[in-house]
C-alpha cells in the first residue's frame, strides 16, 4: 500500500516538472496580464441580454477563454481589481503604475497586458503612459460586450493584446490601447460610442496601427512625450492633489467656480463650449480664485473633438487659464493632477500640455 503511494506520487512528480517544462516554453516572450475588472470581465444572465455586470470574472478564467494565447507568450494573471472602471480610482492607478513598474523592471517580464473597463479605460492609459518607466510595451484592452454575451469581442481583443506585448515592434512605443483589431496612442484616444464594439478612435491624430489575429503593424509613432522621457512618476506619491471638471453649459452659473474651490479642488477643469469657452462670470470666478486661493484652470472643451487654442477669444493671460491643447477634459484632469504633484506654478503647465 505504501508502495503504490510512493509510485503514485514519483509519478506526478515527474510528470508534473514535463508538464511546467511545456507551458513555461523558454522561446516564448513573457507576458503578464493584470485585470482590472469592466466589461470584458463582465457577465449576464443571458447571452442576448443588454445589461450585466462589469467585473465578475476571475482572470484566469478569462485567460481560458482565449484559444491559442499560449501561443503567442507565456501568460500569466494577477488580479489588481475587479470592478467596472467607472469605478476606478487614483489608489487603484497608483497600486497598477507601481505592480507595473516592478514587473518591467524584471528580466523575466517582456510584456504587460492590462485588462480593463471602457469608461475610463483612456484616463487609465494615459495616466500609465506618464509614470511608466520603461521601453517594454504595455498594452490595455477591454471589451463593449460582456464575456457571457453572443459574439463577445473580449477574447480576440485580448489574444491581440498580449500579440502586441510580446512583439518587437511595440518596444519603445510607450503604453498602447487596443480594442476592435486597432492600436491607439492613449493621448489620442477617446471612448466615442456608448454601445459600438467600435466605439474607440482618435479623431485627431487617427489610430497608430492595427492588429489582425495576432498580426500587427505601426503607421506612425506617438507626438507627445511619455514613458522613461516624462517628468512624471509615481514615487512616493499615495494620492493626486483634488482636480475636479465642471461641464459649460448656456447661461452657466460662475458659482460653480465657488463651490468646488471650497469643496477642496485644487485644480478645475472646464468643459468648455466650443473652443474652451465659457461665461463672462465664470472666467471672472476663476480669475478671483486663481488670485485668491491659487488655483488652476485648464479650459478644456465639450465638443467631443478638436484643439482648444490659446489666446482664441479672450487673452488667457487675463483670467489666469490655461489652454489644454487637444487634450479631452478627463486627461486633462490627470495631467494637471499630476503637475500639481510635482508642485508646478502656473506659468510652467501651459507647456505641459504641449508637451504631454
Ligand atoms: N462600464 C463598463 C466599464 O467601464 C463598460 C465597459 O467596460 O465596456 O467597466
Amino acid at each position: 500500500m505504501r508502495k503504490n503511494k510512493i509510485i503514485l506520487l514519483l509519478f506526478f512528480i515527474v510528470f508534473g516538472s514535463i508538464q511546467l517544462a511545456f507551458s513555461q516554453n523558454k522561446k516564448l516572450p513573457n507576458v503578464k496580464i493584470l485585470a482590472t475588472g469592466g466589461t470584458i470581465a463582465g457577465s449576464a444572465s443571458s447571452a442576448t441580454s443588454s445589461s450585466y455586470s462589469a467585473g465578475q470574472v476571475g482572470i484566469q478564467t478569462m485567460i481560458n477563454a482565449v484559444q491559442g494565447i499560449k501561443e503567442l507568450a507565456n501568460v500569466s494573471g494577477e488580479q489588481v481589481s475587479n470592478v467596472g472602471s467607472q469605478d476606478m480610482s487614483i489608489e487603484i492607478w497608483l497600486n497598477l503604475a507601481n505592480r507595473i513598474n516592478e514587473l518591467l523592471a524584471s528580466d523575466d517580464v517582456d510584456g504587460i497586458v492590462v485588462t480593463h473597463g471602457t469608461d475610463t479605460q483612456e484616463e487609465t492609459a494615459y495616466f500609465l503612459s506618464l509614470v511608466v518607466k520603461s521601453d517594454k510595451p504595455v498594452v490595455t484592452t477591454g471589451s463593449m460586450r460582456s464575456s457571457t454575451s453572443i459574439s463577445a469581442e473580449g477574447p480576440l481583443n485580448l489574444y491581440n493584446a498580449v500579440a502586441i506585448a510580446a512583439s518587437k515592434e511595440a518596444i519603445g512605443k510607450g503604453v498602447l490601447v487596443t480594442l476592435n483589431d486597432e492600436i491607439h496612442s492613449p493621448r489620442d484616444v477617446s471612448k466615442m460610442n456608448t454601445t459600438n464594439v467600435g466605439s474607440f478612435s482618435a479623431p485627431i491624430k487617427g489610430i497608430m496601427g492595427g492588429v489582425f489575429y495576432g498580426r500587427l503593424g505601426f503607421f506612425r509613432e506617438p507626438t507627445t512625450k511619455f514613458g522613461n522621457t516624462s517628468e512624471f512618476s509615481t514615487k512616493g506619491l499615495t494620492t493626486l492633489p483634488r482636480v475636479d471638471i465642471i461641464y459649460a453649459y448656456a447661461d452657466m452659473a460662475s458659482d460653480l467656480i465657488d463651490i468646488h474651490v471650497k469643496a477642496g479642488a485644487k485644480g478645475i477643469v472646464i468643459a468648455g463650449v466650443g473652443n474652451g469657452n465659457m461665461t463672462e462670470d465664470t472666467l471672472k470666478a476663476i480669475k478671483k480664485s486663481y488670485e485668491e486661493r491659487g488655483v488652476i484652470v485648464v479650459r478644456s472643451r465639450r465638443v467631443a473633438t478638436g484643439w482648444v487654442l490659446r489666446d482664441n477669444e479672450f487673452k488667457d493671460d487675463d483670467y489666469h487659464t490655461i489652454a489644454s491643447h487637444d487634450l479631452n477634459p478627463a486627461k486633462s484632469r490627470i495631467l494637471l493632477m499630476l503637475a500639481l504633484s510635482k508642485g508646478k506654478k502656473l506659468s510652467e503647465i501651459q507647456e505641459l500640455f504641449y508637451t504631454y
